[in-house]
């Protein structure tokens, strides 16, 4: 008999609890992976991150196979064609558990749920694990036993379950008899050749070579660099996150490692506050699935008249709205699948407030091109910045991209790097060339709308709704 594990959003044999719990037994272990490229177009899974996840998958097969575990490739093209997939699978290795780490994106519960039902059917034991978050989720509620829709005191609740639990971590599992040859995925489905360089190393080894880097030797400056976009001031650990060749559990323990060591203290606390953002949109999923079925999670903000689409998103979408950190912000995440977070949130914002365009369609769009893309935390970040979310920017306090660009790139140099076209302006001129009627040079729009204006529109619209 056979124990398999189904590996999904977890790619990594370390601190893994399904793969633990199968490895629990004497039984044979096997591993399946399924390739479903329809469903991947259908959420918007970038080819940077169909790319990343690929060889992901194969690095996962390889150390699998050392252990001795072999690791089948399946290919189904949508979740609902996975069903009768693993069930051949299945009865073709003799399994009777199947074992697999949750994720909470309602086509993924759906599709979980279908599998429950036919496999109890067929007498296949179905065994779920809560990995995704650090406390595991739905665990960290408030004292009426519901859930936390404010960051703040979830975060504090988050901090007291890590000081009374000390989670630990899972070890890899040992070998299991003699290594079997490892499957390969050879190439990538069509829709996703087209992908720009790795932004970082595969495999698990490097992932966590960068964790160590980073809380050791950049910890400490974490709070007073990390908004800034051109330094390194964050870990660029995310892609690794959002697709689980780390866990947050890991990520955790590595800071306080570091932090015990000393030295790294208030930076690492800044970041471990970031892992906990990540549980805490994790848990929004979960409680809230409508905010992963297009609604917004403050249902009064529905009724808000966006903008028709057109030629002012597209002018967004590539990087030529005249406002150059919005442009550079965009540029950058075409041309590398990432965009540092203190971007994210002035593209975002200039998007659903100066062009007052759909923060879904800004969703979508970031999801069609991060190599992180990652449900909750990337519709918890476009709700923050649209004003709709949960513990949400007020939508009176409209970022002026410019000023953000004169704080946070004073020279600018990130504006530089991803717009050469301004790269001759001075340190002034380069956040807004055509203020006071300065010439904007050869090549680059004039601003899309007025900032003022449109920053009065938006917060009328909102107004609106009230009345
Ligand atoms: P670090 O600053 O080093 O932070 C460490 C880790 O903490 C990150 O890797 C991430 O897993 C988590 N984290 C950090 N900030 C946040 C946050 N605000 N919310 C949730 N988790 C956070 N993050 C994604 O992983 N995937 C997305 O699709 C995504 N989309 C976003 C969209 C918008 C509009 C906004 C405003 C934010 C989005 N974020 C997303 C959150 C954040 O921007 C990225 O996690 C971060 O920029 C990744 O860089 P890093 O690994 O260097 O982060």
């Amino acid at each position: 008999m056979t124990q398999l594990v189904w590996f999904r959003n977890d790619l990594r044999v370390a601190d893994n609890p399904a793969l633990t719990a199968a490895c629990k037994s004497d039984d044979e272990v096997r591993a399946c992976f399924i390739i479903t490229p329809e469903q991947w177009q259908e959420h918007s899974w970038s080819p940077a991150r169909v790319q990343f996840v690929t060889a992901h998958a194969n690095a996962l097969s390889e150390e699998l196979a050392r252990l001795g575990i072999k690791l089948s490739f399946i290919h189904a093209d949508r979740f609902e064609d996975s069903i009768g997939k693993l069930e051949s699978h299945c009865s073709e290795h003799g399994v009777k558990a199947l074992h697999f780490n949750e994720e909470y994106g309602v086509n993924e519960r759906k599709r979980d749920k279908a599998i429950k039902h036919r496999f109890d059917d067929i007498g296949i034991t179905v065994r779920k694990y809560r990995d995704q978050t650090v406390a595991p989720v739905g665990e960290i509620l408030t004292q009426q036993s519901e859930p936390y829709s404010v960051f703040t005191p979830f975060s504090r609740r988050w901090r007291s379950w890590i000081e009374e639990t000390h989670p630990g971590l899972l070890p890899a599992p040992k070998a299991r008899g003699g290594a079997v040859s490892p499957a390969r995925i050879d190439t990538v489905p069509k829709a996703f050749r087209d992908a720009p360089d790795p932004l970082v190393s595969t495999g698990e080894k490097a992932a966590h070579d960068q964790l160590e880097r980073f809380v050791e030797e950049y910890g400490g400056a974490y709070k007073e660099k990390r908004d800034f976009p051109a330094i390194d001031g964050t870990s660029q650990l995310s892609p690794y996150l959002a697709n689980g060749i780390l866990s947050g559990r890991q990520c955790l323990i590595a800071a306080k490692q570091a932090q015990a060591m000393g030295g790294n203290e208030e930076g690492l606390a800044t970041w471990i506050n970031e892992i906990a953002w990540r549980d805490f949109y994790i848990n929004i999923l979960y409680h809230y699935p409508r905010v992963s079925m297009h609604r917004a999670f403050k249902p009064e903000t529905e009724a808000l008249a966006w903008n028709t689409p057109g030629d002012t998103f597209e002018a967004w979408k590539t990087g030529n709205t005249g406002v150059p950190i919005v442009d550079a912000a965009m540029r950058q995440l075409n041309q590398t699948g990432w965009m540092h977070n203190r971007l994210r949130m002035i593209t975002a914002m200039y998007l659903t407030k100066n062009l007052f365009i759909d923060w879904r369609l800004g969703e979508d769009y970031f999801m069609s091109r991060l190599v992180d893309g990652f449900l909750a935390s990337n519709n918890g970040g476009w709700q923050w910045s649209a004003s709709t979310g949960t513990d949400a920017a007020p939508y009176f306090r409209v970022f002026n991209p410019v000023t953000q660009s004169e704080r946070f790139d004073s020279n600018g140099e990130f504006i530089r790097e991803w717009v050469p076209e301004l790269a001759k302006l001075d340190n002034k001129r380069i956040h807004d060339p055509g203020a006071k009627s300065g010439v904007i040079p050869k090549g680059y729009p004039r601003q899309i709308v007025d900032l003022k204006e449109s920053r009065k529109e938006a917060i009328a619209r909102f107004q609106a709704l009230k009345n």
